[in-house]
């Protein structure tokens, strides 16, 4: 069993300016934990570097015009929104992160690793089929998912963003695509960027049923999370039959994170993680690929890192027994049952 990761030094070379959260240091600082923990070293880890994205890959999951507006921004080093700057190597580093996450979903669908994390910024899944913001400009995951529909010829993805803020791109994205089944566990979108995600957008079309969204209160924690893990992740993960799930990997929801009011423990992280690798065991062959998203602060965002990666390579925390029952995900059972056997 090996575990792919990706990553490039490049990464770092993507700067938003002074004080802003999403910078280099995170990646730094989960590359130094995962060399501190013997993970990089491990016989089980091969450490890839990543194939940029090329302008058609992208195009699989954006918009042309959009896809030419990030590029002309860059020149003239402009905004997508307050906190999304297009400075001029921006375009060249999105494509590298949307291609890190190509590299890690081929990597695991050639058979050459069973799981693989794609540890890359910027980060993408607030970036919708015409639109960026929220720090990202390309959604990698989609990109990959798109890519890896062509070349692997895959029927049903399953998409599991943990986030703490509601990945509003991918969901537009996919929102009328039934061969992928969104599911995001993040902060409620009255309390939160970007302000979406709730429980009645359940798709549209072809894709109606495929969305679903678990928005949380402030201060949830682990025995929230375990519950939403339990008793929807778990049975609608068997329902659809994945083969493959893709993990939007933000470890926002940590509470000590700056910008978010959940609030997860570092070892949630890793149990998370297990009930992920457990059901890709059971569902397709293990077949898992992650791909960074956020996660602000940089001391507990490596232990979580390291805590899913241990996950990942088979030596993760067994889930707590005990969980508690939530309003939010009896409101979805309910909902779920014209489309699922849940
Ligand atoms: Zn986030």
């Amino acid at each position: 069993m090996i575990t792919a990761i990706v990553y490039s030094e490049k990464y770092l070379k993507h700067e938003l300016g002074t004080g802003h959260p999403e910078c280099p240091e995170r990646l730094e600082a989960i590359v130094e934990a995962l060399k501190r923990s013997g993970l990089w070293e491990s016989p089980d880890v091969n450490v890839i570097d990543p194939a940029p994205a090329t302008r058609a890959d992208i195009e699989m999951a954006h918009d042309t015009e959009y896809v030419a507006l990030v590029e002309k921004l860059g020149k003239s080093e402009r905004s997508l929104d307050g906190d999304t700057p297009v400075h001029k190597n921006t375009f060249e580093l999105a494509l590298l992160a949307a291609g890190g996450a190509i590299t890690a979903g081929r990597a695991v669908l050639s058979g050459k690793a069973s799981n693989a994390f794609a540890l890359v910024r910027p980060p993408g899944h607030h970036a919708g089929r015409s639109h960026g913001g929220g720090f990202c400009y390309f959604n990698n995951i989609a990109v990959m998912i798109e890519r890896l529909k062509r070349e692997f010829k895959l029927k049903r993805i399953f998409v599991l963003d943990f986030d703490a803020h509601h990945g509003n791109g991918t969901q537009d994205i996919f929102y009328q695509d039934p061969s992928v089944l969104y599911m995001s566990l993040h902060q409620d979108g009255r309390t939160l960027y970007p302000g979406s995600g709730f429980t009645d957008e359940l798709g549209a079309g072809d894709g109606e049923g495929y969305n679903v969204n678990v928005p949380l209160p402030p201060e949830s924690g682990d025995a929230e999370y375990a519950s939403v893990m339990r008793e929807l992740f778990v049975p609608l993960t068997k329902a659809f039959k994945p083969e493959l799930i893709a993990v939007s990997a933000g470890f926002d929801a940590l509470a000590e994170d700056p910008l978010t009011r959940l609030g997860l423990t570092t070892l949630a992280y890793g149990w998370l993680m297990r009930h992920v690798v457990e059901q890709a065991k059971s569902l397709c062959g293990g077949r898992v690929v992650l791909t960074l998203e956020g996660g602000y602060a940089l001391k507990p965002l490596a232990s979580a890192t390291v805590n899913v990666v241990k996950a990942l390579v088979g030596r993760g925390q067994e889930p707590p027994s005990e969980s508690r029952s939530l309003p939010v995900v009896d409101e979805l059972r309910k909902r779920l049952a014209s489309y699922w056997k849940i």
